[in-house]
């Protein structure tokens, strides 16, 4: 059996692309967009920001995957790691 943590590439992909988060404001400049590498006004360099939402999503799909499967330990250790990268979800 796998465990929670263990899932594919391919169906956390899927979950990612699924994201609640279509558009996210700029930390330099404040322009509205959709998430990408490189901001479309100031050209800053995202590629942090979106490795962090990335790892986000990631955590929440692993976090309901523990739950499913009633591993609280687990969804506990991905609740810390949500808190500490997003702490005012
Ligand atoms: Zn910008």
């Amino acid at each position: 059996m796998l465990r929670p943590w263990q899932v594919s590439v391919q169906n956390w992909m899927i979950c990612y692309s699924m994201s609640d988060e279509p558009s996210f404001r700029c930390p330099v400049c404040r322009a509205t967009q959709t998430l990408r590498e490189t901001c479309r006004r100031c050209q800053a360099d995202l590629s942090l920001v979106v490795r962090a939402h990335r790892r986000l999503a990631y955590l929440k799909h692993l976090h309901a995957q523990t739950l499913a499967n009633s591993d609280l330990e687990s969804a506990e250790q991905f609740v810390a790691e949500l808190r500490w990268l997003a702490p005012s979800r």
